[in-house]
């Protein structure tokens, strides 16, 4: 048990607090801009052009909306369950997602390979490295979509606008933004979550005059090299970057190393604990055996979610904290207090933040680096590189917490408070809109049985059955995490929820059913289950930091996941697949 004096706790909770009151903006998430409209030169797609096609109007057996991972898990059950036309769509050049997207150097994925690279085994690939670089990411989303056969009839570059139920004939018609309007039996909807680069709103933005693009659009021919450095075209540049996420945690070392000056611009720092990437491990290779993946899957799960695993098979920094958090205490995280947890907590960010007086030479600059927040309220990150950049000489921190991020743009850099900062290239860090791609987004309509839009549907609420699906839209499918469940291994989630539609698609063929939909009163029965069920992450969140976790600190008061956590959940699903609850939906010739 980690021992704090009253004192301490009481200075720790007041830091927290003061530190999360001067963050907190009026405008909260209305502080950014879109990538759309005169800003929408930053969300063009560098790495692919865009080829003139005729529009299609054909039909298939299903459409899957989303080339990223969740829609090729999709893709994949689905073809297992026997259907033979697929087709994918997505905006982006080819299958990827945000592996398509982001391409900025140094680019890795912080979640283990073998647990986050989905379909190892079906595709025969073991990672070449513990955390694997972005590309070797991207060509495996690649390498499923040829192992499917899911490229056959896919649409890129391509988006839909509309899904429309004919429930004469049992089928949708999908219309995208390229006049495609074809129909099709089932419709899965895989956009994403965070998938629209945004911008920070600063006053002058558009006036600045140097060279601007956004990380998930890198400009390579501006900056030289590629994904794993060497930006040659940086080294007579004075270059800023804004914001410090998980992206920016990446890019930094290599904007360090390479530009003739650097500016970080701040304004929450990360907690950035220890990366130690190395190739794949022999013991690793050695387990390779039928069922070598689905088992590292779900103890990695376990351990991180503070369940009990015998052995920790992918120790590393995310296991080793979930670990500490729980031995440092008695009992299982179930059984924890809330003073426990927040006492393991301030155990585990003082070891971040001692870090950071370990590694960075200048105290005071190596003050600014640390994060007073607890564990969670942001994505913790992780890098061998990051801190001690600002160990160069050719490397500046501006803290810009004060001012509530940065001042504005002038013709020649930036400004903060009243100090302007001249620069050549401006690069925004500044993640992504949350939720603006699918149905929520308003950006895709849907009507269902009798032209009821599904707006209407959810005009008192959100309704559905586990999240996947809706009364009065038949055959139709959503993935994430709302009345769902979420981890930070997403994928993971993914591939529960692709093997449950796959499962649900294939008993319809099974049965000959040409409609699927849940019952009214199932979708009751599991509003009232998450409530029931609900935990208390909006209490956590409340006393957060602001950033997108929280909707820039006001969190919305809803249930979005299942309360008792993934595990649970999936346990629920197919104890519902297999307990004969298949009732709950309908199935209409
Ligand atoms: P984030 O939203 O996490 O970070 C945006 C950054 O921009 C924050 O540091 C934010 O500061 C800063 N910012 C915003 N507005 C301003 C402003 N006006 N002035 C100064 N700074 C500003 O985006 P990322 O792209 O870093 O990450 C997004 C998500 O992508 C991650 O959370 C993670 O889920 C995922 N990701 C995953 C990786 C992986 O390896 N698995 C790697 C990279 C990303 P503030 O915090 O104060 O709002």
């Amino acid at each position: 048990m980690p021992t704090f004096t009253p004192h301490e706790i009481a200075s720790l909770r007041a830091k927290y607090r003061a530190e999360r009151d001067r963050r907190i903006r009026p405008d909260g998430g209305g502080q950014y801009r879109q990538t759309t409209g005169e800003f929408g030169y930053y969300a063009k797609d560098p790495y692919t052009e865009r080829v003139e096609r005729a529009p299609v109007t054909d039909r298939v057996d299903a459409t899957v909306v989303g080339g990223g991972f969740g829609g090729l898990l999709t893709g994949a059950r689905l073809r297992q369950a026997g259907l033979q036309d697929l087709r994918m769509v997505d905006e982006a050049g080819d299958f990827g997602g945000t592996w398509y997207w982001n391409r900025y150097p140094g680019i890795h994925c912080d979640i283990e390979a073998t647990v986050y690279m989905p379909l190892l085994e079906e595709v025969g690939y073991v990672p070449k490295w513990r955390y694997a670089p972005g590309e070797e990411i991207r060509r495996h989303a690649m390498a499923i979509g040829k192992r499917f056969d899911l490229y056959q009839h896919a649409l890129f570059h391509t988006r839909v606008t509309e899904l429309r139920w004919d429930d004469d004939t049992a089928e949708w018609t999908v219309t995208t933004d390229r006049g495609d309007e074809f129909r099709s039996r089932y419709v899965v909807l895989s956009s994403g979550l965070l998938t629209q680069a945004k911008l920070p709103g600063i006053p002058g933005i558009e006036e600045f005059g140097g060279h601007t693009f956004h990380t998930s659009r890198w400009d390579y021919a501006y900056t030289g090299g590629d994904q794993s450095g060497g930006l040659t075209g940086l080294t007579d540049k004075k270059v800023a970057v804004v914001g410090t996420g998980a992206t920016a945690i990446q890019v930094v070392p290599h904007l360090g190393r390479d530009a003739e000056h650097l500016y970080v611009f701040q304004r929450t720092p990360s907690s950035v604990d220890a990366r130690d990437n190395r190739p794949t491990d022999a013991a690793v290779l050695d387990s390779v055996r039928p069922g070598w993946q689905r088992e590292r899957m779900d103890n990695f799960l376990t351990v991180v979610t503070g369940g009990h695993a015998d052995v920790d098979l992918i120790d590393d920094r995310w296991t080793a904290t979930a670990r500490l958090q729980r031995t440092f205490l008695s009992g299982t995280r179930a059984e924890l207090t809330e003073e426990e947890l927040e006492l393991a907590d301030f155990a585990t960010m003082n070891g971040i933040r001692a870090r950071v007086d370990a590694v960075v030479t200048d105290p005071a600059v190596a003050e600014l680096l640390k994060p007073w927040y607890r564990y969670m309220c942001k994505r913790p990150t992780f890098s061998d590189e990051y801190l001690p950049t600002f160990n160069r000489a050719n490397v500046t921190l501006v803290d810009t917490s004060g001012h509530g991020g940065i001042t504005r743009m002038t013709p020649a850099g930036i400004v903060v408070g009243d100090d302007e900062y001249e620069v050549d290239c401006v690069i925004f860090a500044t993640g992504f809109e949350v939720g603006i791609s699918g149905i929520l987004s308003g950006n895709l309509q849907v009507y269902g049985r009798g032209g009821k839009h599904i707006f209407e549907h959810w005009a008192s609420g959100f309704r559905t059955l586990h999240g996947f699906s809706c009364h009065g839209f038949p055959n139709l499918f959503q993935l994430g995490p709302v009345h769902n469940a979420n981890a930070v291994n997403f994928v993971h989630i993914l591939h529960e929820q692709a093997i449950h539609i796959g499962a649900l698609v294939g008993e319809a063929e099974n049965r000959g059913a040409r409609r699927i939909e849940p019952t009214l009163a199932a979708e009751d029965a599991w509003a009232a289950t998450m409530d029931a069920t609900a935990g208390d992450s909006f209490a956590f969140l409340s006393e957060c930091t602001p950033g997108y976790y929280n909707n820039e600190g006001s969190p919305l008061p809803m249930n979005f996941s299942f309360g008792p956590g993934p595990i649970a959940f999936h346990e629920l699903l197919r104890a519902w697949r297999t307990d004969g609850s298949w009732e709950q939906v309908l199935w209409n010739d």
